[in-house]
């Protein structure tokens, strides 16, 4: 994205492209640690063809832009974003039984967690995992978001994925290349858009289905902390954990500003109500910076920082236990 604000001549043309626009709007309602600054102008795409119009339009102005899914595994800078953020609102969905089993086909904005329910109600097996993931199906397949041994990856048959100038394309998970939280989009941000997937699963009984959704509810429930967060802030490094590894630095419940290293699971960075995105940040670089210290082990972020960092409000990231560091 450009660290530039869109100039008043490129407004005016969005403006007469897309009808009513939105300038300026707080981008911390739209995510899960409730955090982050303004996008210069923000978009609503209700359809995955609505999507497909938009991306386009700005791929042919050359307007930057990022689409927001959940906002649950990003942290948006405090001076925000600048270009346009179009936030996902595509919500479609369609289940039927193909002869190799159960499918969906859901457009890129509608809810992991609510398509995951949908299809235990049928007694369809394979996403009970996904119950309680927060964000989006794109933000999933694009993170390959996963939890109790599954993941998007082992659900995924096709993505349709938009891209400047090539258009609309099935993508079959090899050519995604999924890794852990990883996909070739993760690593190439902004160059395509996830405008829908098809995942496979599995007949099995309503009862069945529901009782492992349940099992996985409440095993979440009993590790994971409460309050707004971006779920797990580092990926865990091969053979540990991050959580662990922060937690033996003794930085549970390290906080500075309105941001907080849990108590509960030492990856979950909680915003208590008044957090900066500086605040996070903070706390993210003491993290590293001591297990890095203290292991040798480079903590690799899961999060992404999205927006404009080049303006950090430090003065909002005061350290307020006094941890020497
Ligand atoms: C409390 C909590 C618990 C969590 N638990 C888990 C867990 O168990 N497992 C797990 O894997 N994750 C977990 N997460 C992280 C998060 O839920 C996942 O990463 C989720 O898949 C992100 O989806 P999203 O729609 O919120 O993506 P966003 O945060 O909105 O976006 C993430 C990235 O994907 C891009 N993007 C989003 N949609 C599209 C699209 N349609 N096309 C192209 N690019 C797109 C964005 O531009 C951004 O770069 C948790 C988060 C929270 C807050």
């Amino acid at each position: 994205m450009s660290d530039r604000r869109l100039s008043p001549e490129t407004v005016e043309q969005l403006r007469r492209t897309f009808g009513s626009i939105e300038e300026n709007v707080p981008l911390a309602r739209y995510s899960a640690a409730r955090i982050g600054g303004p996008a210069d102008v923000l978009l609503s795409a209700s359809s995955a063809e609505r999507l497909a119009m938009i991306a386009e339009a700005l791929w042919e102005a050359k307007v930057a832009f990022r689409i927001l899914g959940g906002g649950s595994n990003v942290l948006i800078a405090d001076a925000g974003i600048r270009g346009v953020v179009v936030l996902n609102q595509a919500r479609g969905v369609r289940f039927w039984e193909s002869p190799d089993g159960p499918r969906l086909r859901a457009e890129s904005g509608v809810g992991l967690g609510s398509v995951a329910r949908r299809a235990v109600e049928k007694g369809w097996s394979g996403l009970e995992w996904a119950a309680t993931v927060p964000g989006t199906l794109g933000g999933a397949v694009v993170g390959n978001a996963g939890a109790h041994g599954g993941d998007i990856a082992g659900n995924l048959e096709l993505a349709e994925i938009l891209q400047r100038r090539k258009g609309a394309e099935s993508w079959s998970p090899e050519r995604l290349e999924f890794a852990y939280r990883e996909s070739w989009l993760k690593r190439h941000p902004g160059e395509a858009v996830v405008l829908a997937a098809t995942l496979q699963l599995t007949l099995s009984t309503v009862e069945a289905a529901k009782a492992k959704m349940q099992e996985f509810i409440e095993q979440r429930r009993t590790t994971q902390p409460p309050g707004a967060s971006m779920g797990s802030m580092f990926k865990n490094p091969p053979g540990d954990y991050a959580g662990r590894l922060i937690e033996a630095c003794d930085l549970k419940g390290f906080r500075i500003g309105g941001a907080q290293i849990s108590e509960v699971h030492a990856n979950f960075f909680i915003n208590h109500g008044d957090a900066t995105a500086a605040d996070v940040k903070a706390l993210i670089d003491v993290a590293q910076k001591r297990v890095a210290q203290q292991f040798d082990v480079a903590l690799e972020l899961e999060v992404e920082l999205l927006g404009d960092w080049q303006i950090l409000h430090t003065e909002s990231a005061q350290l307020t236990n006094g941890g020497a560091l």
